[in-house]
């Protein structure tokens, strides 16, 4: 059994974006073991760099790194993404199937962005300057938008 096949884990963290690598990395360095993320990118985003890119003072690529990279040392990272959570069972259950167990649970799987909960906005986006840095799927869109 390797180490990402363990069923149960002292703190499992859901997200391994800034967030989740951060609280991960400062419990590995307080001491805590055995804590594992869940996050199924094999690509981590910087994503307040995003603005940085959309002025025109960065590219893109300063944004993207290997997620292996920044995934702290002593940490276990499970490939998958979190499909559940039962916290009477303390048991996060996973796309792939796989069902994994914890003493503490970090929730950090970000946002998601619902433009159209703004009546026009959607349609607007990308025409006449309208547009948003948090676009993040493409940071260097904004300037485009922005001087088009
Ligand atoms: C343009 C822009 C500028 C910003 N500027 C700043 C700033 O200056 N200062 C600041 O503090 N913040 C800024 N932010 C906010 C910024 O997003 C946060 O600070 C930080 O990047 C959020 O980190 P996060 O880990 O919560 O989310 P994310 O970085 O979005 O990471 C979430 C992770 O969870 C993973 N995930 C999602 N669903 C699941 C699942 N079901 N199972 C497992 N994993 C999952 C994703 O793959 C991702 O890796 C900015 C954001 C944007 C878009």
């Amino acid at each position: 059994m390797s180490a990402t096949d363990q069923a149960r884990h002292n703190v499992l963290v859901v997200g391994g974006g800034t967030a989740g690598i951060t609280v991960a990395a400062r419990l590995r360095r307080a001491g805590v073991t055995d804590v594992a993320v869940i996050e199924p990118s094999s690509s981590h985003y910087y994503q307040p760099l995003f603005t940085v890119v959309g002025g025109g003072r960065a590219p893109a690529s300063a944004t993207v790194r290997p997620e292996a990279s920044v995934m702290p040392k002593g940490v276990v990272w499970i490939r998958d993404a979190a499909s559940g959570i039962d916290p009477d069972a303390q048991t996060v259950t996973t796309e792939s199937g796989r069902a994994v167990g914890y003493g503490y649970l970090v929730v950090a799987p970000g946002i998601q962005l619902d433009f159209g909960k703004i009546p026009g906005l959607t349609e607007t986006l990308g025409q006449r300057g309208v547009s948003s840095e948090l676009l993040s799927s493409s940071p260097a869109q904004l300037i485009g938008d922005l001087t088009d």
